[in-house]
C-alpha cells in the first residue's frame, strides 16, 4: 500500500472529475491548499453529448478532454487516477484501487461528486442486452451497436430477421432517449442513403418507450407536445405509459395493454431510463449515520455538508437537496459553493452558508434544426431553440480545441449528411464480452506486477467485472 506524503497545506481530495469535481478544483486555483483530484477515468466526460459519440457525430476525444490537460496550469492541483473504493471519516483517509494498485490520500476537507450510474430498477439484468449511455464505453459500445445493425441487416436474406436487425428501441423518454431516438432516425432516414444495396435503412423501425405517461417530464406541457409532434414527424413510434416487463437478445416485453407492443422484436435496445446514485454515496452515509433518498443520493445540509462532518461536501448527482435536479448546473453551482466554503473557512470565517440553486433553465434537442428551450417564462422550440442548444454546448464544451473540432464536425452532420465518426470495431460491437474476459486476465497480471515491483505491496482484492461501465 502507499501512502501520500504529509503536507503542510490544507488537503482538499475531491472524488469525481466531472461537472461538480472539475469546477470544484478550478475554484480553489488561486486558494492556498494542496488539491487531489480522483477519478475512476482519466477524462472529464461531457455527458450531454455522449448520443452524439454514440450516434458518430463525434469522437470521444472532444467530449473526454483529460483531466490533468485540463488542470495543467494549476500548479496546486495533482491527479490521481483511481477508484476510491473506501472512505475512513475518522481518520480523513481515502482508499483508491489503480487497476490493482492501492493507495491511499489523506484530507482535511474531501468533496465527494462521484455523480450517478445507470439504473435499472432492479433488474440488473436487462444490461446485457439493452446497455445504458454513462460512458464513453457505453456510447462506443452503442454506436457499435447500432452501426453493427445496418451492417447484419444487410447481409441476411430472411426478411423477418433483417426486420430483427432494423428495429431499434430505446427505453426512457427523457431527454436522453428522445436524443438518441431523433439521431438514429436521422441516421435512418438521411446519413446512411445510398449506403447498402439490399436495404433500405429508412424501412427501420425506430420506437420509444416510456412507463410515464409524458415524455420529457421536466419540460412545460406545451414543449413535450411539440417535442411528441417532431418524433412522429422522424417515423419515430412514441409509446407511453408502458413498462418494460423483459428484455432478451431478440427483443423488450412490456406491460402495455396494446397486444402488438407486449413483444417487440429489435436486436438493438438502449436502456435512457433511470439513474442511481454512486455506490459511494450509499458507503459514506452508512459510515455517517446520515440518511440516502430512494436512488442513493445523500441527504446533506443546506451548506452541502455531510450531517456530522462538516469537512465533507457532497455535491452534485450525489447529493440530494430540495430535491434539485440531477443537472450538470447544479452540479457546477454546487462544486462551486463547496469551493467557496473550504476558502472562506480557511479565513476564519465559519458561518453556515446555504447552497443557492440558480436555475438557467433546460434545453432538449431532438434532432437537426428541432429542439426546446425553457428558460423562466421563455419558450422556444423548432430552428431558433436548436440555435440556442447548440451554441450553449459550444460554449460549456471544455477546451477551445473540442470546441473548433465538435463545430467541424456539427457542419459535417447538419449542413452536409454524414457522420464524421463511423468507425466501429470487433472490440465495440463486443464490447461488453471482450471487457469482462479482459478484466479478470488484467487483474491478475496487475497483482503479479504489484507483487514483483514491491514485496510490501498487498494483493489487491479483484474487481467485479464492467463495474468501470457506469
Ligand atoms: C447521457 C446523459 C445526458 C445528459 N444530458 C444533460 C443535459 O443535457 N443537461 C444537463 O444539465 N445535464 C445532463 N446530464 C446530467 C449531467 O451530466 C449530470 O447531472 C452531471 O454530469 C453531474 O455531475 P457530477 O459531477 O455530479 O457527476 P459526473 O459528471 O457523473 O462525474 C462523476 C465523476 O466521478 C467519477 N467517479 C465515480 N465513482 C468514482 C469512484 N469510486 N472513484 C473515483 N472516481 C469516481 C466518474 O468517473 C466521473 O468522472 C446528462 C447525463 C447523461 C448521462
Amino acid at each position: 500500500m502507499q501512502a501520500t506524503k504529509p503536507s503542510s497545506r490544507h488537503r482538499v481530495a475531491i472524488v469525481g472529475a466531472g461537472f461538480g469535481g472539475l469546477f470544484a478544483a478550478q475554484a480553489l486555483a488561486r486558494a492556498d491548499v494542496d488539491v487531489t483530484v480522483i477519478d475512476r477515468t482519466n477524462h472529464h466526460l461531457f455527458q450531454p453529448l455522449l448520443y452524439q459519440t454514440a450516434t458518430g457525430i463525434l469522437s470521444e476525444g472532444a467530449i473526454a478532454p483529460p483531466i490533468r490537460e485540463i488542470l495543467r496550469r494549476q500548479h496546486n492541483a495533482r491527479v490521481l487516477l483511481g477508484e476510491v473504493q473506501a472512505i475512513n471519516l475518522d481518520a480523513r483517509r481515502l482508499t483508491i484501487d489503480s487497476v490493482g494498485v492501492r493507495s491511499e490520500v489523506s484530507y482535511d476537507s474531501l468533496i465527494l461528486a462521484a455523480g450517478a450510474q445507470q439504473s435499472y430498477f432492479g433488474r440488473p439484468d436487462f444490461a446485457w442486452d439493452a446497455p445504458g449511455m454513462k460512458t464513453i464505453d457505453d456510447a462506443l459500445e452503442l454506436r457499435g451497436r447500432i452501426f453493427g445493425a445496418f451492417e447484419m441487416a444487410e447481409r441476411e436474406p430472411d426478411p423477418r430477421l433483417r426486420r430483427i436487425w432494423l428495429t431499434f428501441v430505446v427505453v426512457g423518454a427523457g431527454p436522453t432517449g428522445v436524443e438518441l431516438t431523433g439521431q438514429i432516425a436521422e441516421l435512418a432516414h438521411r446519413s446512411l442513403r445510398r449506403n447498402f444495396r439490399r436495404i433500405d435503412p429508412a424501412e427501420s423501425r425506430i420506437v420509444l418507450l416510456d412507463a410515464a405517461p409524458t415524455l420529457l417530464g421536466a419540460f412545460p406541457e406545451s414543449l413535450q407536445r411539440r417535442a411528441a409532434r417532431d418524433l412522429e414527424r422522424l417515423g419515430v413510434e412514441l409509446h407511453l405509459g408502458a413498462r418494460v416487463t423483459g428484455v432478451d437478445a431478440a427483443g423488450i416485453d412490456t406491460d402495455a395493454s396494446a397486444p402488438g407492443l407486449r413483444r417487440l422484436e429489435a436486436a438493438t435496445k438502449i436502456w435512457a431510463a433511470g439513474v442511481e446514485a454512486s455506490p459511494l454515496g450509499r458507503l459514506v452515509a452508512g459510515a455517517a449515520g446520515s440518511r440516502t433518498d430512494r436512488t442513493g443520493r445523500v441527504h446533506v445540509h443546506p451548506d452541502c455538508t455531510l450531517p456530522g462532518h462538516p469537512e465533507v461536501f457532497v455535491i452534485g448527482d450525489l447529493m440530494q437537496l430540495d430535491e434539485l435536479p440531477g443537472v450538470a448546473q447544479v452540479a457546477i453551482q454546487s462544486g462551486r459553493h463547496a469551493a467557496a466554503t473550504i476558502v472562506r473557512r480557511l479565513r476564519g470565517d465559519d458561518a453556515e452558508r446555504p447552497f443557492r440553486y440558480r436555475d438557467k433553465g433546460t434545453l432538449a434537442t431532438i434532432s437537426r434544426s428541432r429542439a426546446i428551450a425553457s428558460i423562466g417564462p421563455l419558450r422556444a422550440w423548432g430552428y431558433p431553440a436548436w440555435l440556442l442548444w447548440m451554441g450553449v454546448h459550444l460554449y460549456a464544451l471544455t477546451g477551445f480545441k473540442n470546441r473548433v473540432t465538435a463545430l467541424f464536425d456539427w457542419t459535417v452532420s447538419f449542413i452536409g449528411r454524414g457522420r464524421p465518426q463511423r468507425a466501429i470495431t470487433t472490440q465495440q460491437v463486443f464490447a461488453r464480452q471482450v471487457r469482462e474476459a479482459q478484466a479478470a486476465a488484467v487483474s491478475s497480471s496487475a497483482a503479479a506486477f504489484n507483487a514483483m515491483a514491491s514485496p510490501q505491496v498487498r494483493r489487491a482484492p479483484r474487481r467485479s467485472p464492467g463495474s468501470s461501465g457506469g
